[in-house]
């Protein structure tokens, strides 16, 4: 497939959208996102929606992923030193954190996922890029602080793990269920600031469910 036109096009509609980081259409435009979906989907890959990846799960949209680190790097002008990805998938949003922080650790907790990941990033090399069999809902001690979090996977609430495990002056940001609703989700970010912890719900996304343990 010679995807680098249609990348374009699913870039710059990014663009249109409203994510103008430089960061962040440059590493929407160097992973190839049909290397991550089932050959059949390739020909969607570069479309704003979500794809089934097995197992009951989902590629997040490429517009929310971008949308999502662009709120990310907001706190950060350079590159951010480490990442926490929870929710690892078929590893398409890994691969592009992976471009824009020097190091990036991500969790899947079905081994299914976690080894389809690994094949699908084989190729791409990316030697600043730890893929994690685990709980995400308990983050990832050992690489922490982190100066950014980002989950692919929305549960009630954000786990008070990941806001430990967050640096001052990190930026965490998560699909959350909108408290009184059973399932409506929205985007929240949440700031450790010096002044202490800040929360903010951005608009309403759709994430499959954060869950605990391994399978
Ligand atoms: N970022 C992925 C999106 C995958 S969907 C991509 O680019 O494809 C979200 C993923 O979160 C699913 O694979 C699901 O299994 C995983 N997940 C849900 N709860 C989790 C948890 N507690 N720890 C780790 N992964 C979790």
């Amino acid at each position: 497939m010679d995807s680098v036109a249609v990348r374009l096009a699913m870039v710059n509609k990014i663009a249109a959208q409203g994510v103008t980081d430089p960061r962040v259409l440059s590493a929407m435009g160097a992973v190839e996102r049909h290397r991550f979906v089932d050959s059949a989907l390739a020909i969607q890959a570069y479309e704003d929606t979500s794809l089934p990846i097995g197992l009951g799960q989902t590629i997040s949209k490429p517009g929310v992923v971008a949308r999502m680190i662009a709120l990310l790097l907001q706190v950060h002008p350079g590159k951010p030193q480490r990442l926490l990805e929870i929710g690892t998938g078929c590893g398409y949003q890994a691969a592009v954190l992976a471009q824009v922080a020097q190091e990036v650790f991500s969790m899947e907790r079905l081994r299914g996922l976690h080894d389809k990941a690994r094949d699908n990033l084989r190729p791409m090399r990316l030697a600043n890029l730890h893929l994690i069999l685990g709980d995400g809902m308990l983050g990832y001690p050992k690489g922490a602080p982190y100066s950014g979090i980002i989950a692919a996977a929305g549960g009630q609430d954000v786990p008070q793990a990941w806001i430990d495990q967050l640096a001052p002056g990190g930026r965490l940001v998560a699909p959350v269920v909108v408290p009184g609703q059973s399932t409506a989700q929205a985007l929240m970010v949440v700031d450790k600031t010096p002044q202490g912890v800040t929360q903010t719900m951005l608009e309403a996304v759709h994430f499959v469910p954060l869950k605990s343990g391994i399978v």
